[in-house]
């Protein structure tokens, strides 16, 4: 490192100036103090570690600190809770210099600046891995979190936005070969992410009965979701909203899309939050199967067949 700690964290304070709203002592003290919300309080930690969830020389510093936030900022939405104050504990290696460093917050504080919340502290150590682990909290009105418990038999399954493109971002990333637009909109789903805030909020206004955040591939997370409710699911392949360049099995167990996946009690429930959604963020809603009283996952192919579907995706201790 090319300056010294307390140096690098002057400038760190630099990056992050301007308290955000009901932060009575904001970051540069020994902690942080904030006037509590009147809400529920949700908390969220999520560590990104070299090695194991990116590779340095093929994500940029500021990409990665951006991710860093919106990852959090997901599980967040996917409580249909809103985020308010994050704090960063920051594992940095001998190979990286401030510059990246700051590079790093600057990406941090543009995230927090897109949804609305405030980095408020965080910690520095040399490790052998660079990690970047946050946590966020977030608020929601009393008793309104949406758990992944509650989805019932009858109820459709939806999901926002697309699916794969980060996986095929990803792979397509590792080719190094000449891109064209689609393949540059998918590796960016896979450097930038975008958390459904705002979404979530209208699915839960709308009655979803249960939801979860697509972090690690479509049906490992709705295997999660069935499992925590005690229900199962019939997935129509067909209907599987595809990411630019995205192959099948991305579709279905790429993980890192992001998109939230929602239980909601009739069709006509999932129509209006289309239209809702369609009109608020120009994000689509896509009916991808139904709730069941069964146990684990059916594919329905488009000829009508159907088969059990294997939860895959992301596992890291695999
Ligand atoms: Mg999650």
């Amino acid at each position: 490192m090319d300056l010294t700690e307390d140096e690098l964290l002057t400038a760190i304070r630099r990056v992050l100036s301007g308290a955000g709203p009901e932060v009575v002592v904001p970051v540069g003290d020994d902690a942080a103090v904030v006037q509590p919300g009147s809400g529920d309080l949700v908390l969220t930690t999520d560590a990104m570690v070299e090695g194991s969830h990116f590779v340095r020389d093929m994500i940029t510093a500021r990409d990665l600190g951006h991710k860093a936030i919106t990852v959090n900022v997901s599980d967040v939405a996917a409580m249909a809770g809103s985020p308010r104050y994050a704090l960063c504990a920051l594992t940095l290696t001998d190979e990286v210099d401030a510059a990246w460093t700051m590079e790093l917050f600057g990406g941090m504080r543009e995230a927090c600046d897109e949804y609305a919340c405030t980095l408020i502290g965080g910690n520095l150590a040399r490790g052998r891995d660079v990690t970047v682990a946050v946590t966020l909290t977030g608020e929601v009105a009393p008793g309104r979190a949406l758990t992944r418990g509650g989805a019932l038999h009858g109820d459709v399954v939806v999901v926002t936005g697309t699916l794969g493109a980060a996986a095929a971002g990803w792979r397509i990333k590792q080719l190094r070969g000449r891109l064209d637009d689609e393949d540059l909109a998918a590796i960016r789903r896979a450097d930038r992410p975008v958390a459904r805030v705002g979404e979530a909020q209208v699915l839960a206004r709308h009655g979803a009965t249960a939801m979860i955040d697509v972090s690690d591939g479509l049906s490992l997370d709705l295997s999660r979701l069935c499992e925590a409710s005690g229900v199962g699911a019939r997935v129509r392949i067909a209907d599987l909203p595809a990411g630019p360049h995205a192959l099948p099995e991305e579709v279905l167990g790429g993980g890192e899309d992001y998109e939230l996946i929602a239980t909601l009690p009739s069709a006509e429930t999932a129509d209006a939050v289309r239209a809702e959604l369609d009109e608020a963020f120009g994000v689509p809603l896509s009916e991808i199967g139904e709730i069941d009283g069964g146990h684990g996952l059916v594919a329905v192919e488009a000829d009508g067949q159907e088969h059990p579907l294997t939860p895959a995706g992301w596992d890291h201790f695999r």
